[in-house]
């Protein structure tokens, strides 16, 4: 059988500005990075507290592996569970201030594993409808009846899961939306879901860290706490700046995860290393209030320079803030002209993002200096100007 087939579908993606390409980076994480040679000025990666090249947490990822090596050698519930993973487990629960947390590989996997190893096909999942793709797959695989809610909307959650005669009901929702940047109305979710007997699950990869007292997050940030959100995930990819994720809650939860979770169950640990140098990071989000002062600071000032610049911004107060530039091909025109001047952002398009709505997505860090992110809206000025384009 040839390939011809896809080679087809491939052109035609090409031919609707949906074609997806990587770029190859030259240097560690931060502000100024070399993409292919070129230096460049990044607004496009997660690491939004400056912490994934940071000296203390290099240093004791160094110290990990010297003590524990590099893989993790096996599944933890076979023999690679070593004692760097399970401190950083219980710093988490600590944290998140519940009894129990529970590592996993990536943030894709915590999602997946969590919402199959709880529900099958007598019970029903409520996702809202701009959730991440992990947990929109963790649903679909669980065999649970789906839904999705419209965004933020309680009287929609309300209404399906009153006609729900599901066994178990389970509502999910991002804690910070990861293309709009918008924080989820937890505090009207949680009562909603608690009024139906639903559990609540908050995926707050982008909220960690970065709001809530210490950076406890977007459930904390509501004063709102295990109670009403009896299922938290975290990732460590984003604002911890290493890699993995956790899921924290009650022992009964954790439990039910290493018993049944297969994305869990059936995988190698996260490197030893790397959860040594997480719980390094997980000092620095608690301690260095600076740096989320800092990007507040830097939220506020982009928010301001694109109001006068007349650019289209989401109503968002995170450092997720995407300018929505409309047709697929606009957003790849603008960015590729970004990128001619020496500033990288992502174009994001369908089918992450809705048709119509592709969008730059500017994402800010702590490590940006006031002026780098003068000279971003100076581009932008520039750039967008020139290419009017289409905005269908
Ligand atoms: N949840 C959300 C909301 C995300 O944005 C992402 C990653 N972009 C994930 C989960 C997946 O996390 P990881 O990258 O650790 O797989």
């Amino acid at each position: 059988m040839s390939f011809d087939q896809l080679h087809a579908e491939l052109q035609a993606r090409k031919a609707q500005s949906l074609y997806r390409q990587r770029r190859i980076l030259q240097s560690p994480q931060s502000p100024e990075v070399i993409v292919e040679g070129r230096a460049c000025l990044a607004f496009c990666s997660n690491d939004y507290l400056g912490l994934a090249n940071h000296p203390e947490i290099i240093a004791a990822l160094k110290q990990g592996a010297d003590r524990y090596g590099v893989g993790g050698g096996a599944s933890h519930l076979v023999n690679g569970h070593s004692q760097a993973h399970h401190a950083l487990e219980e710093e988490l629960a600590d944290f998140s201030g519940r009894p129990r947390a529970l590592l996993f590989s990536t943030g894709y996997m915590a999602n997946m594993g969590t919402i199959t190893a709880l529900l099958d096909k007598r019970d029903g999942v409520f996702q809202d409808r701009l959730n991440h793709a992990s947990l929109l797959d963790g649903g679909l695989l669980s065999g649970a009846r789906f839904q999705r809610f419209l965004h933020n909307d309680a009287d929609n959650l309300n209404t399906r899961l009153q006609r729900s005669d599901a066994r178990r009901k389970l509502v999910v929702c991002d804690g910070v939306f990861s293309m709009d940047g918008d924080l989820s109305e937890l505090p009207a979710l949680s009562a909603t879901a608690a009024q139906h007997q639903a559990w609540m699950m908050v995926d707050d990869a982008h909220g960690l860290g970065c709001i809530g007292s210490q950076g406890r997050g977007t459930v904390d940030h509501f004063g709102l706490g295990h109670e009403q959100v009896q299922v938290l995930v975290g990732t460590l990819g984003k604002a911890f700046g290493t890699s993995g994720a956790f899921v924290a809650g009650s022992e009964e939860l954790i439990e039910t995860l290493i018993q049944h979770a297969r994305t869990y169950i059936y995988t190698t640990s996260m490197s030893p290393a790397v959860a040594s140098a997480t719980r390094a990071s997980l000092k620095l989000v608690q301690q260095d209030e600076w740096r989320r002062e800092k990007l507040n600071d830097l939220i506020e000032r982009f928010r301001r320079g694109c109001e006068q610049l007349g650019l289209p911004l989401m109503a968002s107060a995170t450092p997720i803030q995407p300018i929505m530039v409309g047709s697929a091909g606009r957003a790849m025109a603008i960015s590729a002209a970004l990128e001619a001047k020496g500033i990288y952002i992502g174009a994001i398009r369908p089918p992450t993002v809705p048709e119509g709505s592709a969008r730059l997505r500017v994402t800010l860090s702590a490590m940006h200096t006031d002026a780098q992110l003068d000279r971003l809206l100076a581009t932008l000025e520039d750039v967008m100007v020139g290419v009017t384009g289409t905005t269908d």
